[in-house]
């Protein structure tokens, strides 16, 4: 087979890349590891729930036991079909602060910093609500409010002004400290992944083979030229050849994987698990940046939680609402409403990021509902100092990395995780949610000094699934940069990494809007270079 553009990776990114290039006339063979995106919970935007262990659509990570977290093994979801992550996320559409992107072109990464990156996001989305300097008017992703909030919702926002937190009219404007309600990647009430928004509108459009359940298992070379990959299907293997470039779109955790087991990494890495070197590239996989939270709940009273609505009878009724009226719990995310704050004062740009759900979860297992009504704020570590690595466990494509996030081993992470805890608190202790809480039941009242949260922060907390980092973009003389601000792979001709994984480090926020922002800006690098 042969192509121009060779993408792997159908996820965030990598369909912003096939849909830019194909747009453009160019012939791509875009491969995907999991299926088509057609299983119903995929679109119904409450289905994360159910597709957080998804064993066909999810590739079902896991991180090592470590200290950060009592010796706990982490459940690491990935989307593994169209759309990739996209498809099985919470849909929050929220961007990074502008300091992450300053920090960004300040560490050398000319290009990237907000005003470069500020009209990729524009020209991403469509926000319903209105445009403004910020916002996109006319771009493939829908960005919508909140269809149906609960009244646990707005209580949340009015105890968070007067615990002190200003509200924030639009989270993705200018203001980004503060108190707002969230917003969504949705289409009306269905799921708007980059498979749905971007992926379709060129996916029968001649120039463009959309290739699904096919495993790249390698990057093929000449010299150091990337020339092609090899894939299977079921038993059966293949390879195609890009006569332009090859596009590493696998995500935070493949896209480094794949890389090892091709022979790019660490020259000493690679001889332990019996790859021959490519090129010596010894930040491949190292520099792990994720976020890690720890909640707060409440059992509430008086008021309806998620918790209520999704079983029985009234489990029913909102299935009506969701294809009668394209309303209520079903057309929900994963956060209603959201504080972004400091940890102390004299910070220039938030370190806590506090996300509100009218539910609560089986603390022994994440995204499980309880039986009975509650509500929680998740405190994340919004800017973490604490890294990790990704690295392969042996030449098999199909034997999984292992994964070392280092959770909370930075002893600033802990003081904010710590200090997180409390501001949840003090929120949860104002007079508007008074009517509506019968009492804390995570932490619980017992645990109060520092050292005792960071132990039930250990004990108990949880990524929120934004792993970056580990294909890290940086100027010349970072020897631990993967690839140049340009995308390209140091050392390597041909090929680019393209997705959330070239993060320097994890913005202030939610991923998946940046790791749009980085497919289209990698799209335009593409396109310019392909016209001179
Ligand atoms: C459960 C969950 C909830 C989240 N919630 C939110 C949220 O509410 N808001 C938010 O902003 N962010 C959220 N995120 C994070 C966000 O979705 C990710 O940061 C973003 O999707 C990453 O995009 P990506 O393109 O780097 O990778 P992905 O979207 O993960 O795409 C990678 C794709 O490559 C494919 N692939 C990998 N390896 C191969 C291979 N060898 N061969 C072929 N194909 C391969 C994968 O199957 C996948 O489709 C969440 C993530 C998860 C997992």
């Amino acid at each position: 087979m042969n192509a121009e553009y060779v993408v792997v990776g159908a996820g965030s990114a990598g369909c912003v890349v096939a849909m830019r290039l194909a747009e453009a006339g160019k012939h791509v063979v875009l491969l995907e590891a999991g299926p088509k995106d057609i299983h119903p919970w995929i679109h119904i935007p409450a289905g994360i729930l159910k597709l957080l262990y998804h064993p066909k659509l999810n590739w079902n990570y896991h991180s090592e036991g470590e200290k950060g977290t009592a010796g706990r093994e982490i459940h690491w979801p990935r989307g593994k079909t169209l759309g990739g992550s996209s498809s099985i996320n919470g849909m929050l559409y929220i961007r990074g602060h502008q300091a992450d992107y300053d920090s960004w072109a300040q560490s050398g990464c000319r290009g990237w910093s907000y005003d470069d990156v500020l009209p990729y996001f524009r020209r991403s989305e469509s926000y319903v609500s209105g445009t403004g300097e910020t916002r996109g008017a006319d771009g493939p992703l829908q960005v919508e409010d909140y269809r149906t909030i609960l009244p646990l919702t707005h209580q949340f926002v009015e105890a968070a002004q007067q615990a002190g937190h200003p509200f924030a009219e639009d989270l993705n404007g200018y203001e980004r400290v503060g108190v707002g309600y969230s917003q969504m990647s949705r289409i009306g009430r269905r799921r708007g992944s980059t498979a749905q928004t971007y992926l379709s509108k060129v996916k029968n459009k001649e120039n463009i083979q959309i290739i699904t359940n096919a495993l790249a298992t390698k990057l093929l070379f000449e010299g150091k030229k990337c020339i092609g990959v090899a894939f299977s299907q079921g038993d059966k293997s293949n390879e195609v050849r890009a006569n332009a470039e090859v596009i590493l779109a696998g995500g935070s955790v493949n896209s480094p994987h794949l890389l090892q087991i091709s022979g790019v990494g660490s020259a000493e890495h690679l001889k332990t698990i019996g790859v021959e070197p490519v090129h010596d590239l010894p930040g491949v996989g190292q520099n792990l940046s994720d976020h890690y939270i720890a909640r707060v709940s409440h059992r509430a009273k008086d008021a309806v939680s998620i918790n209520q609505l999704s079983r029985g009878l009234r489990l029913m009724r909102e299935g009506i609402r969701f294809f009668v009226e394209g309303r209520g719990a079903l057309t929900f995310g994963v956060s209603s409403a959201q504080v972004f704050t400091h940890s102390r004062e004299g910070l220039a740009s938030p370190d806590i990021q506090l996300l509100f759900s009218p539910a609560s979860y089986d603390p022994q297992k994440f995204g499980a509902l309880e039986k009975e009504p509650g509500m929680t704020i998740a405190c994340s570590i919004a800017r973490p100092e604490s890294r990790g690595t990704i690295m392969a466990q042996s030449s098999n494509p199909r034997e999984y990395p292992i994964i070392r996030p280092n959770y909370m081993s930075a002893e600033n992470d802990v003081r904010v995780v710590v200090e997180g805890v409390r501001q949840a608190r003090k929120i949860f202790s104002q007079p508007a949610f008074q009517p509506y809480s019968v009492g804390e039941t995570l932490p619980g009242r017992e645990i109060q000094s520092d050292d005792e949260i960071a132990e039930f922060a250990r004990q108990t907390g949880n990524t929120i699934y934004h792993p970056v980092g580990v294909c890290k973009m940086g100027p010349e003389d970072d020897k631990m940069a993967v690839v140049d601000p340009q995308l390209k792979v140091r050392g390597i001709q041909g090929l680019r990494v393209i997705d959330a994984s070239v993060m320097p480090a994890v913005t202030t926020a939610n991923t998946n809007s940046t790791a749009i922002m980085i497919g289209e800006k990698g799209s335009d690098m593409l396109l310019a270079d392909a016209a001179n």
